[in-house]
């Protein structure tokens, strides 16, 4: 059965691109039916926009008839964003984009090809270029890929976003997993499937700024490397190893001097040296096992994943869910 497609598109301050977007998913969406005979809805999952994004993509639910819009209540970031559209999908596969054209519409086809003709389960997008972007993001963005390969337990593919297509065996698995602090692409990854790269160059933003800062980046990196590792516990089992050894070997030195010569001298230096060794090793590892344990604090206060204000563009009583959000009453009744 492969009948329908969703794209899923998460948007924050898209004002600048979201009606370009529109009118290139406009375009592809006819393409997906001329060349596949495939029927697609496209899920915009307006993330908290403090601009007009929101009120440009109401005006336009009129106008394509292939739009719903799922508003949330308020922010919720990128990653929540792309799950809450997924919940809402109905499409035998679902392909995640991003708002700004930076990943071509046209690869869609490509992904859809694979899908349909060699039953692949995902089709990932590999960047081989990223023009546009800063020499700072692309050699963080190449270090944060191989730092998280080495230690994750999963393999989780290179210079890979979430531009992606799924078949929808893929995406319930995604959609039953209750975790908060999502990764799309490594879950993806470890749910493994008949899974394949497509190589392609990512544009330029076509306007606009990245939504992705540092800080941003470096969260999602840490989710990354928390969620899918716990080498970092190990990490701190070694330290604790290391500073013990080297206590010993300064023990033996220490106890050697003062009984077999007589320079014994009563400094300090060596003395807060090892207290500051220590002291940093020490809260370098509770720092750690904090992180793990504020992430099980976090999952378990079981609060909803995210809180959406309304659908639009659905013509009954809004879409089915896998899971039920918060806020969903309101459209039913
Ligand atoms: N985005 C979102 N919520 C956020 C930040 C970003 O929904 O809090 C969306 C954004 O609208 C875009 C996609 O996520 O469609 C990728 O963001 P961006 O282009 O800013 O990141 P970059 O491509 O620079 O990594
Ligand atoms: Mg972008």
């Amino acid at each position: 059965m492969k009948n329908t497609l969703s794209i899923v598109i998460p948007c924050y301050n898209e004002e600048p691109v979201i009606k370009e977007t529109l009118c290139q998913i406009e375009t592809l969406v006819n393409d997906i039916k001329n060349e596949f005979s495939l029927n697609t809805e496209v899920i915009l999952v307006n993330d908290g926009s403090t601009d007009r994004t929101f009120e440009i993509l109401l005006e336009s639910v009129k106008k394509f008839p292939f739009l719903r819009i799922v508003n949330f209540a308020r922010n919720f970031g990128h990653q929540i964003a792309v799950t809450a559209g997924m919940d809402a999908s109905h499409g035998d596969a679902v392909v995640l984009m991003d708002a700004d054209l930076q990943d071509p519409p046209q690869v869609v086809l490509q992904m859809i090809k694979k899908w349909k003709d060699e039953h692949y389960d995902v089709v990932y997008a590999t960047r081989t270029r990223r023009p546009g972007e800063t020499i700072f993001k692309k050699v963080s963005a190449q270090l944060f890929y191989r730092t998280l390969n080495s230690l994750s337990d999963t393999p989780i593919p290179l210079d890979t976003g979430d531009f992606r297509l799924m078949s929808r065996r893929v995406v319930e698995v995604l959609n039953a997993s209750p975790e908060k602090d999502r990764f799309i692409r490594g879950m993806v990854s470890w749910a493994g499937f008949k899974q394949v790269s497509l190589p392609y160059q990512r544009s330029e933003r076509f306007a606009g700024e990245t939504h992705y800062p540092l800080k941003k980046m470096l969260a999602l990196a840490f989710t990354g490397i928390m969620s899918f590792s716990t080498k970092p516990l190990r990490l701190a089992s070694l330290l604790g190893f290391c500073a013990s050894l080297f206590a010993f070997v300064g023990l033996f030195y220490a106890l050697s001097i003062k009984l077999f010569t007589d320079t014994w001298i009563s400094g300090w230096t060596s003395l807060i040296l090892a207290i500051l060794f220590l002291g940093g090793v020490q809260l370098l590892c509770i720092g750690i096992l904090g992180e793990y344990v504020g992430r099980i604090y976090m999952n378990s206060k079981d609060r909803p994943l995210y809180l959406v204000e309304g659908f639009y563009g659905y013509d009954n009583k809004g879409p089915h869910f896998s899971r039920s959000p918060v806020g969903l009453e309101d459209v039913r009744n």
